[in-house]
């Protein structure tokens, strides 16, 4: 049996496979870049076209009312919250992870007072540990990097917030989040987890975990838009003390009394700062609707069975890559990754051959899975691609190694 033969009788038994309807992709693209920037939901287009036509041009101003544009971060972020085990009043989807990350850790300073130390580990996702540095050049925090094996004996009566991202960005690898968040409370810290790799892509349990914090993108998995609107969660146990830098009218109990003091809204719009992007906030209403629709646990099975089924048919043409990511499919998110010397030119000529996978530097090709609009079959013809890449030495034509600013 070819892998070809195989990917048909499993896209013919696939329970997902007529959700690619749902979607807009071009003809003889296979996207394994949905962790990085989700496709387009057929859905979309029309939606923010109705919102620019009647709510903006038609209704104008009176549509913060009349169509809920003032509700819309809580809403959503309401429809976000199962999709990671999070009640619907403990989550809003507003800014950006960037932002986010920041008032998160702030809050958590403020709630340790005493501990200055933000607990992060080496690698993680460049704007995490950078956001660090604002709070410390203020005086306000230490960062603190340790490894992941070492994360718990670096929990110490110093540390304030231990920040990690749930899957790591290049090689997929998931942390325990259970027993790492016990362990940080045992210690008296608080917790805050970034969910852009996870949320939409596999099952999260915030509140089983006894989580603290947490962000995420609202563009991967969401499938929200480019520079969708992100998303943050805040326990409900922590919302009444919450205090936040960044101190909005938004985020205001009674934004339209125009006071003069700042007073919080008393629950998770407390988050909010400035005017909320209505037109990003509907499209990514429309890819978080479809998300929620199909439904994490059957997205996180296919997605396992489709990164399974890609290296049997990369044993199947024996192309020997070393696999940077967790062996086991439990043990990683919805990725592979893989380290090639040339990693670079090798993610260019794939994406030439209509392959799109992204390059993570110095050496990382990574291939994600978002498993509502890929098939078994663009696995099979992704591992012959790339096979195909690797024997004919294509991948070393200059025009594949001549690197762009944005990869
Ligand atoms: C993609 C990603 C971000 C992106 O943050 P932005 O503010 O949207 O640019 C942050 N953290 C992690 C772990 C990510 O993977």
């Amino acid at each position: 049996m070819t892998p070809e033969t195989r990917a048909a009788d499993f896209d013919a038994a696939d329970p997902l496979a007529d959700y690619r309807e749902r979607f807009i992709l071009p003809d003889n693209v296979i996207y394994l870049d949905g962790n990085s920037l989700g496709a387009l939901p057929k859905a979309t287009p029309e939606r923010v076209q109705e919102l620019v036509e009647k709510e903006w041009g038609g209704g104008l101003i009176r549509s913060w009312n009349s169509a809920g544009w003032f509700e819309m971060a809580g809403r959503i972020g309401g429809k976000i919250a199962p999709l990671m085990g999070a009640a619907p009043h403990e989550v809003i989807a507003c800014d950006s992870t960037s932002v986010n990350l920041f008032k998160l850790i702030s809050a958590a300073l403020q709630m340790r007072p005493g501990r200055k130390v933000v607990l992060s580990e080496p690698g993680n996702f460049p704007t995490d540990l950078y956001m660090i540095a604002g709070l410390e050049a203020q005086g306000l925090a230490a960062r603190r990097l340790a490894e992941r094996d070492r994360i718990v004996e670096a929990l110490d009566g110093d540390v304030a917030l231990l920040m990690l991202t749930h899957v790591h960005y290049k090689t997929g690898a998931l942390h325990d989040m259970v027993a790492v968040t016990r362990a940080a409370h045992a210690a008296g810290a608080l917790v805050l987890w970034d969910l852009s790799h996870s949320t939409g892509a596999l099952p999260v349990d915030l509140n089983a975990a006894e989580a603290d914090f947490a962000v995420g993108c609202g563009y991967k998995y969401l499938c929200g838009g480019p520079g969708a609107p992100a998303f943050a969660f805040v326990a409900e146990r922590h919302q009444a003390d919450l205090r936040q830098p960044l101190t909005g009218w938004f985020g205001h109990a009674a934004p339209f009394a125009f006071s003069d003091d700042y007073t919080g809204a008393p629950g998770i719009e407390r988050l909010q700062c400035g005017t909320p992007p209505v037109l990003g906030l509907a499209a990514l209403e429309v890819g978080v609707d479809l998300i929620a629709e199909i439904g994490v646990d059957r997205l996180y099975a296919k997605s396992q069975a489709l990164s399974e089924f890609l290296l049997e048919c990369l044993m199947a043409h024996d192309v020997q890559l070393e696999l940077v990511s967790p062996p086991r499919s439990a043990d990683r998110g919805s990725q592979l990754s893989f380290r090639h010397e040339h990693a670079y030119a090798i993610c260019q000529a794939l994406i030439a051959r209509g392959v799109i996978g992204d390059f993570r530097a110095p050496d990382v090709l990574r291939l994600g899975f978002a498993p509502a609009y890929l098939s078994f079959a663009d696995m099979a013809a992704a591992a012959r691609y790339l096979a195909e890449v690797l024997t004919s030495g294509e991948w070393q034509r200059p025009e594949f190694n001549q690197r762009a600013a944005v990869t």
